[in-house]
């Protein structure tokens, strides 16, 4: 069988793989010339020209088929297709690779086969000329010459053919590309436009009159024109860039700026291009570039800037510091928005804590900063405000004292922002300071007065309570006839005279000690840890200091004594109150054995 033919018989590249066409040739005088030429040239029954695509073949052109036998059945083409030779079969039944092929032995009973390929210029096969005749035949070197000349006419025919089809089907693809495109842009609202540098001229696109509500005609194209509608204060702007972009010192040309639409309103506009084209010297010959309606997106952003210029200045007028900060568990941590109150507070600018505020470390008093520390970890931690009193030392203001208040709030990644402010509160710290001195304080000698001290004896007696084995003194000390310095040398002296006395008082207390001025001219010690031995040792020097320092007025010397009942203060004193009046017991005995004594009880 022809088709079963050994591989090697007729070299097939491609046999039956290709799936014949059976649809009749159209008409193509080109092809239909070149078979009836042959036909009549070599004098054979049938000439006929297949095409051979990507998948199948198909006869382009056939003079002469066989009777009844279409063309495209003629399966004598498969064997054709081997590389750029030519196949000749003089006589089909001497030939075994043709014998019993049903084309042969019935009708139409074809003793001649003559083939040759059809080649495109890559030496591909993209046809096969096919002569056969139901008579033997040859072929001598001229007539396969002949023959191989048609096929080239043949093949460039079906290349040219090729080539129409691939540009058909490429400008169809642009064509549909360039509809996609158009769509697109005008679709985005963007306008297009092409300026041609060196004659001034400029054309615009329909979108790009439509952006500013011109017709096509409505719009002329000169480049004078154009900067006619560019707003007086941004033209110098929009000019500058597009010169920058002209002298090459920019990849491109960038610029939003206001234009003028036919209405006579402005609209703001993002206009980018590029010069596409440049002469020898590098100057521009041709720019192209687009135009995009941006009033919308700007009028959101301005609107958008007024809201952070108003939470801006607000948050600047607010005295302090108003901030965002954001930690993250890394312990990285930065000011993520600082008011500018931040160079008061902390002598910083809000851009240098931005991304990171380890120099703010620096600036808290070593001791706060621990505290700091914890309650900024504590209020990240349970999610708890943060509210802190501490100090910082600062280069130009030295020690102030800041309050921190923040909420905190926890980050998708993990990190706590916290929003809050950090004023300065060292003028109320320095009043709280004075308001507790005056509550705690004796104005005239500065010593403590009755009721801080009785604090501070409640106090040494809890601690007593608490702890077996402490002991403490409490001493009552009046100046003896103390109403005759005043009488003698006025209220003014005396008030010196009980100066005097708080002086040398003071001068004897250590550390743990504490007295005040409970009376007029009377004083209650408190010596924390003494016995009563130890405590009459300290009423004997304090006596002997007075006796020894008398008050000196003028040219004069006033001296005073001193009568001191001292009791010791035990645990099991219910309260303060009780050792007071034991050591005010001692006292009255005191006073009444004589004055300028010591008594204990
Ligand atoms: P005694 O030895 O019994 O304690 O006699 P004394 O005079 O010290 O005691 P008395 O209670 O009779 O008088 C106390 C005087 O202290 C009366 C009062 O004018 C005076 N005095 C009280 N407070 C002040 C004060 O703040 N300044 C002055 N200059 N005198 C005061
Ligand atoms: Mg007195
Ligand atoms: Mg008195």
């Amino acid at each position: 069988m022809l088709t079963s033919a050994p591989p090697d018989a007729a070299s097939p590249q491609i046999a039956s793989r290709k799936s014949p066409d059976a649809t009749p040739p159209v008409a193509d005088e080109r092809f239909d010339g070149l078979t009836r030429l042959a036909k009549r040239h070599f004098g054979v029954a049938v000439a006929l020209i297949m095409r051979i695509d990507a998948d199948r073949q198909r006869l382009v052109s056939c003079a002469g088929p066989p009777g009844g036998q279409k063309p495209g059945d003629l399966p004598f083409s498969e064997h054709s297709l081997f590389g750029d030779g030519m196949l000749v079969v003089p006589d089909t039944h001497t030939d075994e690779r043709f014998r019993h092929h049903p084309l042969v032995i019935d009708n139409p009973c074809m003793r001649f086969y003559a083939a040759c390929p059809l080649l495109a210029a890559d030496g591909s096969t993209i046809g096969v000329f096919v002569l056969l005749d139901d008579q033997p035949q040859a072929l001598d070197g001229g007539q396969r010459e002949c023959f191989r000349d048609l096929a080239r006419l043949a093949a460039a025919s079906v290349e040219s053919d090729r080539a129409a089809a691939r540009l058909q089907a490429d400008t169809a693809d642009l064509r549909d590309r360039e509809r996609r495109m158009a769509l697109a842009i005008a679709g985005s609202g963007t306008g297009i436009w092409d300026r041609n540098v060196q004659t001034g001229e400029i054309h615009y696109s329909s979108g790009w009159k439509a952006i500013l509500g011109y017709a096509d005609a409505e719009v002329g194209n000169r480049i004078e024109d154009s900067y006619q509608r560019i707003h007086p204060d941004d033209l110098a702007y929009v000019q500058a860039t597009i010169q920058a972009h002209f002298e090459g010192k920019t990849e491109g040309y960038a610029v939003e700026h206001r234009i003028r639409c036919k209405d006579g309103r402005y609209k703001w506009i993002s206009s980018r291009g590029k010069v596409v084209s440049r002469d020898r010297e590098g100057r521009p010959l041709r720019m192209i570039g687009t135009t995009t309606d941006i009033t919308a997106m700007h009028a959101l952003s301005e609107r958008l800037q007024q809201s952070v210029d108003l939470l801006t200045n607000l948050t600047n007028e607010v005295p302090g510091l108003v901030f965002q900060y954001r930690r993250w568990p890394t312990g990285e941590s930065l000011f993520s928005y600082a008011s500018a109150g931040i160079q008061s507070i902390y002598e910083v600018t809000p851009e240098q804590v931005a991304d990171s505020d380890a120099m703010i470390d620096a600036l808290i008093h070593p001791d706060d900063l621990p505290a700091y520390r914890a309650a900024l970890d504590a209020s990240a931690t349970s999610l708890t405000p943060w509210d802190l009193e501490y100090r910082v030392r600062l280069p130009r203001q030295g020690l102030r004292w800041r309050h921190g208040a923040a909420q905190p709030r926890r980050l998708e990644d993990g990190s706590t922002l916290w929003h809050g402010f950090i004023t300065d509160v060292t003028e109320r710290k320095r009043i709280e300071a004075e308001l507790l001195e005056f509550a705690t304080t004796d104005f005239l000698t500065q010593l403590p007065n009755r009721r801080h001290l009785m604090t501070q004896i409640e106090a040494e007696l809890a601690r007593m309570q608490r702890s077996a084995g402490h002991c403490a003194a409490v001493l009552m000390c009046d100046l003896d006839h103390f109403k005759s310095i005043n009488d003698r040398w006025g209220h003014a002296t005396g008030d010196l005279a009980l100066r005097h006395f708080a002086d040398i008082l003071r001068a004897q207390l250590r550390k743990s000690d504490m007295a005040g001025r409970v009376g007029g001219e009377e004083f209650a010690v408190i010596l924390s840890g003494a016995n009563l031995t130890e405590a009459t040792a300290f009423a004997r020097r304090v006596q002997q200091q007075l006796a020894q320092n008398p008050l000196q007025h003028g040219d004069q010397c006033i001296a005073m004594t001193l009568s001191i009942g001292i009791a010791v203060l035990t645990a099991s004193d219910t309260s303060v109150d009780a050792a007071l009046s034991r050591s005010d017991m001692a006292l009255y005995r005191a006073k009444s054995s004589g004055r300028n004594r010591i008594e204990c009880l």
